[in-house]
Formats: structure tokens, sequence, C-alpha cells
């Protein structure tokens, strides 16, 4: 199934199943008890919104290798994670703000995973009885805000930072799919999920095993190799077919604006 958060002429937030030429419109928690209206509407007239508000967003760091041949014998021991704040999450289509004083970010497609039940010590076996679906992330990233001493958190929390959507696919196979990116049409990205150093399962494990993991956590899986610095204007689309394509544009901050 396909889930959406959507408006229709701009008011109410809505959430829906999105079939074929037409959106279902549902009521209730996603992850555990939710109804269908009886309420329907033409996809032409709703505009889509990230597809969840996360409860949290953890993402993984360079978590690719070009060839599988690259893939190392030894996992690290503790891989390196980060939070991003659930403020910058976005949906298709809206614009990706760099901020004040530099004029380039980075794009990061990438698989994200959403948690459906609480999590806690799971083993790798069984770490997708607790997944609930799969969406496209794009980890925007400006890494001028790193910090020498190596943390990443103010360069990955601006607001925009994290455009997700456009559906969440509760269907898909993780393991069969390839993160893409297209940079104003030109491929930048394309990588299948078995080229991830730390792999799905060991990822979600691994984490389950330091926090108890809930509902509407999202876990960005890494981004493949080609990730690039861009300017305001271009445009950049991420896609993990049976998901579909997340399209945003960068813009410049504008002086003056919601920055108090
Ligand atoms: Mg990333």
């Amino acid at each position: 199934m396909k889930f959406i958060r959507f408006e229709v002429e701009g008011s109410k937030v809505y959430q829906g199943e999105l079939t074929k030429d037409s959106v279902k419109q549902i009521t209730g928690d996603l992850f555990s008890e939710w109804r269908y209206t009886g309420e329907t509407f033409n996809i032409c007239d709703v505009k889509l919104l990230a597809p969840l508000q996360p409860n949290q967003i953890i993402g993984i760091g360079a978590n690719y290798v070009t060839k599988k041949e690259d893939l190392p014998s030894e996992l690290p021991e503790i891989p390196v994670f980060f939070y991003k704040p659930t403020s910058s999450v976005i949906g298709p289509e809206e614009q990706i703000v760099i901020p004040k004083g530099i004029e380039q970010v980075k794009f990061e497609s990438e698989l994200a995973i959403i948690i459906g039940k609480e999590a806690k010590n799971v083993p790798e076996s069984r770490v997708l009885d607790y997944v609930f679906g799969y969406t496209v992330g794009n980890d925007v990233t400006a890494p001028q805000f790193f910090h020498k001493d190596g943390h990443w958190t103010i360069g990955k929390s601006f607001d925009t930072f994290t455009p997700l959507g456009p559906v969440i696919e509760t269907e898909l196979d993780p393991f069969q799919v390839k993160v893409e990116a297209k940079l104003n049409g030109i491929e930048k990205q394309n990588s299948e999920t078995e080229l991830m150093i730390i792999p799905i399962r060991k990822m979600i494990s691994y984490l389950t095993t330091v926090m108890t993991l809930k509902p509407g956590d999202v876990i960005l899986t890494g981004s493949p190799i080609g990730a690039e610095l861009v300017d305001a204007g271009a445009v950049i689309e991420c896609e993990i077919k049976g998901i579909g394509i997340l399209r945003n544009t960068f813009v410049t901050e504008k002086v003056g604006a919601k920055s108090s």
C-alpha cells in the first residue's frame, strides 16, 4: 500500500491511501488503527506533503561503497549515526533553502525506513517485522557547518534539510531497489542497496540495542556515491522505483526572512 499525507485547497491536512489514480482518505493512527472515511479525492486535486511527521530521524554516515568488491570484510564496531530534527522535514516540491552565508549544500538521496512497532533488542533476523514501510529521503547537508571536532549536527539540521516522500510504500523489498538521484535531469546517484556498508538489518538491530525505536521513527540509511554540492536554482530528483520521485528545488535564503 501507498500512504500519503496531503492538503486539499491549502486547508486541512489529511492522510490517505494512494491508489492508481485516486486518493482514499483515511483517519486514525497509521501505526495502530486506521480506517477509510469513505471520502475519495482525485490525485490532481491534492497537494502531497511529507508522508509522515516523524517521531525522530536518525541518519547513518558514509554508508555506501562504489562496487561490491569494495565492501569491507570487517564492519566498524560503532557505526556513525546522527540525528536530524523533525523540524527539518519538508515534502515533495517544496524548496530546500540554502542557509545564509554559504552558497551550496549537498543533496543525498536515501532509502528511508519507517519503524512501525516499538523495537528493543531486535535480532537481525526479525528487524523487518518492525518496519512499517519505506519512503525516499534527501539528507540535505551543509558540510561547511560540520564542527572541526567531528560533530555533524548543525550541518544536518537547518530547516528544509530533510525532504521526505512522495509516499510510504509498505510492500517494498528494500534489498531489491536502487537509490537514485538526478540533478537538473542528469543522473548523479544510482546504487543498489546491497552496496550499503552496514546493511539494513544490522543497522536497525544495532540501534535497538542502544535505544527503543518507536512507531514513526525514520532511519535514513545512507547515500550512494555521487552526492555533490549544488547551487540555488538546482532541481534534485531523488528516486526509488516502487516508491516514487521526491523532487525539490534549491533556493537562497531570503535576507530578513524567517531568521529570528
Ligand atoms: Mg546521508
